[in-house]
């Protein structure tokens, strides 16, 4: 309808009757921290982000309108765009419809909710899980319902940005330490000791952009020493490390020193969906507690019957054998990366001193428009990577983050590594330390 406003006539996004441009809220769209970077990057063509995906995110996708080898997705074990995952979501849909329409509460509870739910417990040996609508609703809902005023999180500077913004959301003091420093660690559970409530230990095990470990030994025996409870996000080893896919306290023979552990079902799993297992008193209390479980709609039918059949092909031989894949070109790949120059940091984990391959490489650059610039170039050779700069990674750490699937064969891995041949003779950035 015309209602006599003359569109064209004025800046809408300022109000002309405010007397202080800078107190509009909108002021604020042309001028925060990160646009001149953005503008620049779009002028130069360079701009990583938003690239269109034309297809499911397999090895080879179809992403801006050209097949790229795709080192740009967690699809590590490949399952996504799998034909079996793909028939699951169809039935399931067929069954529950194309959303839930309500949260698990009131009407979102499906047989098949209850059904991966039960499933994850029996795969990672606890007494119960709960399912919740993302990885990222899940850490702000079980971190909220535990730490109130009274109580603490302490977290790793390097935890996900959904661990940070639950220690946010929770009414109690967030204690974050310097990425993986057990003395930083147990400087705060010291201090955290001394006040009134209880203290949470929250950590990833494995660190989503860095792609290391949690020294899961230290953080277990701390936790213990100080009383405080640990809840262990796994949404990266989830499917992908330890026996059967169940992740890195598993691994490291320490899932019975964990109390809480969280996953996802967006990664290796190929559907969608967050999870988290432990003691079934602490599970229903969630259940009735948990902010972002109660008052959202449920994960759709189709992501969480795709995550039933993951959890399922994760669990058989053809799990392992896909596991046994994925490491191969993780290791083949940071082997050839650090051949041509890049510092690219090996992974152990501290608790068993052996070498492990976790399916995410960093790729360090010396600044943000550089790796924008590597970014090209692999992408110019039909190579798709992921390029993390400031809040995703700390200050001065950009980064590619290169992650491998079990799927990527000998020959798209040697695409790989002759784009990043190409990257090391166009630009400089070989040969330099890594900042991390
Ligand atoms: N935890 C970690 C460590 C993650 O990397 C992510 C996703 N990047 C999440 C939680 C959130 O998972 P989701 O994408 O399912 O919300």
């Amino acid at each position: 309808a015309d209602c006599g406003v003359d569109r064209g006539s004025e800046n809408r996004l300022f109000r002309c009757d405010m007397a202080d441009m800078s107190k509009d809220l909108f002021a604020k769209v042309q001028s925060y921290e990160a646009y001149a970077l953005r503008q620049e990057l779009e002028l130069r063509n360079l701009l990583p982000y938003f690239r269109t995906v034309q297809g499911p995110p397999c090895a080879v996708t179809m992403i801006g309108g050209a097949p790229r080898v795709n080192l740009g997705s967690s699809n590590y074990l490949g399952l996504s765009g799998d034909p079996r995952l793909t028939e699951a979501a169809h039935l399931a849909t067929q069954r529950y419809g194309t959303s839930i329409n309500g949260s698990r509460l009131m009407n979102g509870t499906t047989a098949l909710h209850l059904e991966v739910e039960a499933a994850v417990a029996d795969w990672f040996g606890e007494e119960d899980a709960l399912v919740f609508s993302s990885g990222y609703s899940t850490n702000l809902g079980v971190i909220g319902a535990l730490v109130g005023p009274q109580d603490v999180a302490v977290c790793d500077a390097g935890d996900h940005a959904s661990i940070l913004d639950g220690a946010g959301l929770a009414r109690g003091r967030l204690l974050p330490f310097r990425h993986n420093r057990m003395d930083r660690l147990e400087a705060l559970l010291r201090r955290a000791a001394d006040s009134d409530g209880g203290t949470l230990v929250v950590v990833d095990t494995v660190y989503s952009m860095q792609g290391d470990l949690s020294d899961i030994v230290g953080v277990t025996t701390l936790s213990r020493r100080y009383g405080a409870r640990l809840l262990a996000d796994e949404a990266h080893a989830t499917g992908v490390l330890g026996p059967t896919g169940q992740g890195v306290a598993a691994l490291a023979c320490l899932a019975d020193a964990v109390d809480l552990r969280m996953g996802t079902f967006s990664k290796a799993l190929g559907g969608s969906g967050g999870f988290v297992t432990g003691p079934a008193d602490v599970i229903d209390f969630l259940r009735v507690q948990a902010r972002s479980f109660m008052f959202t709609a449920a994960a759709p039918p189709s992501g969480i019957g795709a995550a039933l059949t993951g959890i399922r092909i994760a669990q058989s031989a053809e799990g392992d054998e896909r596991r046994q894949h994925l490491e191969a070109n993780a290791a083949r790949l940071r082997t050839a990366l650090a051949d041509l120059g890049f510092a690219v940091p090996a992974v152990s984990l501290a608790a068993a001193g052996t070498q492990v391959q976790t399916p995410i490489l960093r790729v360090p650059a010396p600044d943000d428009l550089t790796a924008a610039r590597m970014w090209k170039v692999l992408y110019d050779h039909g190579i798709y990577v992921n390029v993390a700069l400031y809040p995703a990674v700390p200050k001065g750490q950009s980064q590619l983050r290169v992650s491998v699937m079990a799927t990527h064969t000998e020959e798209h891995l040697e695409r790989v590594v002759d784009a990043f041949t190409v990257v090391a003779r166009k630009l400089a950035v070989v040969d330099m330390p890594d900042g991390a």
